[in-house]
């Protein structure tokens, strides 16, 4: 199959119960979307390179999806012929800077969105991974557990997501779309170790850089 380029990483906020407890955020009626461009790809082996402009980047452990086909104000069933493959990835957030935007009501894009932001993948056909909802997200950061979640514990369902995205933003083939974070963000630090499961089964290590 030739390489599907995406042209951009559509994620949600807030899709799990205990991330919003976490936050103090209140649990919102509808999903909340945004973006990252594809300046903020890397592939997850890579080591991760912590913006100096923050102090406080926090781990998101995600499932990622990737869109085969485009998806235009998509139905469940479309959807689920559209979803080619999953992928672990980071949710990278400059928590001190996006505090900072919300308490005055700005967007944002320079927290969540910054070079290098989404470290992701590779990329497993959806195939072999079986119901979505029976998988389980884990995150070790200097083999400590930060982060777990079953996925059926979300809010809105992966393909749900993906449907709801699409009323709003175009899907092409090669875009990604990602599903929220469980709770246990936390800083990452120069040198951390990072261990991201999937059930246990798909397993990806990763580092943060010392720079
Ligand atoms: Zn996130």
């Amino acid at each position: 199959m030739t390489q599907l380029i995406p042209t951009k990483a559509v994620c949600v906020a807030r899709n799990w119960r205990g991330h919003i407890r976490e936050l103090g955020n209140v649990e919102p009626s509808e999903p909340t979307f945004f973006h990252k461009p594809l300046s903020a790809f890397r592939p997850l082996s890579e080591p991760i390179h912590l913006p100096h402009w923050s102090s406080e980047v926090h781990h998101e452990v995600e499932l990622a999806l990737r869109i085969d086909q485009r998806l235009c104000g998509a139905g469940l069933e479309q959807v689920a012929q559209a979803v080619g493959a999953v992928a672990l990835a980071l949710d990278l957030t400059a928590r001190d800077v996006q505090n900072r935007l919300k308490a005055q009501g700005l967007p944002w894009e320079k927290a969540k969105s910054f070079d290098g932001s989404l470290p992701l993948g590779p990329w497993i056909p959806i195939t072999e991974v079986g119901p979505l909802e029976e998988l389980e997200l884990r995150l070790e950061v200097n083999e400590r557990l930060r982060q777990q979640g079953k996925l059926a514990l979300m809010i809105h369902s992966p393909f749900a997501l993906v449907a709801e995205a699409s009323r709003y933003f175009t899907l092409e083939p090669g875009d990604v779309v990602l599903t929220g974070t469980p709770e246990g963000v936390a800083s990452l630090r120069a040198g951390d170790k990072l261990v991201l499961t999937l059930s246990g089964h798909w397993r990806q290590e990763t580092r943060v850089a010392h720079d």
